[in-house]
């Protein structure tokens, strides 16, 4: 059986027996002496020791986790430290592509520019050799035509000097093309250098970078197991706090049972004839009525009225007892009194609560509260402060769950009934 497995077990079984072992409280006084309280104050001791045994389970469990905790923390500085160099190594490899990316970049302008200057040497020479082939041709017809077709001796020698001058312009533009084309290869070559030296740093740089990705692996995985071994204690944990607030539960129930078989059912108070809206304000509402309800995509049984008032988050709303009564349970173990969507386990999700019995098998819980100001036995009247409104417990909001019950031993099912029976909410 699983740890787990085995506290459920445990729990349902010592549910099982207070819903057996606890008589409703007699009607008629009973003496201290008497067996039933003497068995009742037997079983209380019972959980006074379940309860110590599993807050001393807990004490020995709180070291285990602050030492996971230490560890899972030195090994997540390490993570971080690791990816803080595969951070910088990265940085250096993005600075690498941009300065790979821009000698490419010249690389192809540069071959574009060749090829422009070849082109311009192809036309170059074409013009060139169409010039001359009309020459030739001219002079082909007859070298004398030319002489003679000029019609002076000077007109020939400035024929002659135009044909000469056309051919060396255009041979110099060619041998400047070959100049530029020169240039531009000795840097093409230049640059192609330059290009693989990058590359090879970058190669160096990316196989840094994939070994320390590769010494992450393992400290990652070391970091995955400890926060597991840390999410199981805290499992235990939760369960052992569970039991601890089940034990101290049932225990204030005991007692509770035990002072009203001694005392009687209290004559303080009247019962349901004229008890009032425990949050004393014109604003107050129904934030939650008593019956089934969906949380979520869970459905539950509301065994309370919710009532909440704007404003209540400030936590300085009064609470006031509904009726005169003797108070059986005051509880301020919870310290988280903030908004929460799963239960912190104190008291079983009523936070810091109280209970106060009002007679005629009224008994009626405030929970949730930020304080209880009233403590088990004493004696309070209608409209006494009895507490400020919280948050604490498994509360999502600030807001008074207000429950009744018309006894503490039965289950709860059986013995809860709507408050909205008993009080106006305004
Ligand atoms: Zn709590
Ligand atoms: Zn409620």
């Amino acid at each position: 059986m699983t740890m787990s497995k085995r506290i459920i077990c445990l729990i349902l079984a010592l549910i099982f027996c207070f819903a057996l072992a606890a008589p409703a409280f007699a009607a008629d006084p009973v003496a201290e002496d008497d067996p039933r309280i003497i068995e009742m104050k037997s079983k209380i001791e019972g959980l006074k020791r379940e309860a110590a045994e599993a807050k001393q389970k807990r004490q020995d469990l709180e070291g285990q986790i602050n030492e996971a905790r230490a560890s899972a923390m030195e090994v997540q500085s390490q993570v971080n430290a690791l990816q803080a160099e595969i951070n910088a190594y990265q940085a250096e490899i993005n600075a690498l592509n941009t300065q790979i990316g821009l000698i490419q970049q010249q690389l192809d302008e540069n071959e574009e520019a060749m090829e422009d200057q070849k082109l311009q040497i192809e036309a170059t020479r074409e013009l060139l050799g169409q010039r001359l082939r009309a020459m030739y041709m001219a002079g082909n017809v007859s070298t004398i035509e030319i002489v003679f077709e000029a019609d002076s001796f000077e007109n020939l020698l400035n024929r002659i000097e135009l044909v000469t001058r056309i051919t060396k312009h255009d041979q110099k533009i060619i041998t400047d093309l070959k100049n530029d084309i020169k240039e531009l290869e000795a840097l093409q070559v230049k640059l192609e250098e330059d290009r693989i030296e990058l590359q090879a740093s970058k190669d160096e740089v990316v196989a840094s970078q994939a070994e320390i990705k590769e010494a992450k692996k393992s400290v990652d995985a070391k970091l995955a197991v400890l926060e597991a071994y840390l999410a199981k204690l805290n499992r235990e944990d939760a369960q052992l706090k569970e039991i601890e607030a089940q034990a101290e539960a049932q225990k204030a129930a005991y007692a509770a049972t035990i002072y009203n078989m001694i005392h009687g059912s209290t004559s303080e108070g009247d019962g349901t004839a004229s008890l009032i809206c425990p949050v004393p304000y014109g604003s107050a509402y129904v934030s939650s009525p008593y019956g089934p309800r969906t949380l979520g995509s869970k459905t539950s049984f509301h065994y309370g009225l919710d009532i909440s008032m704007p404003g209540a988050m400030d936590m300085d709303k009064r609470i006031v007892a509904a009726g005169a009564g003797t108070v059986l349970i005051s509880s301020n173990g919870c310290s988280h009194n903030y908004k929460k969507y799963s239960s912190c386990g104190c008291n079983g999700g009523y936070g810091n609560y109280c209970v106060i019995d009002h007679g005629n098998g009224v008994i009626a819980f405030y929970a949730h509260l930020t304080t209880s100001y009233v403590s088990a036995g004493q004696v309070v009247n209608q409209g006494d402060t009895i507490g400020i409104m919280g948050c604490t417990g498994y509360s999502t909001g600030a807001h008074l769950h207000f429950e009744i019950r018309t006894n503490l031993s039965g289950a709860r099912s059986a013995t809860n009934v709507n408050p909205a029976n008993y009080i106006h909410v305004p």
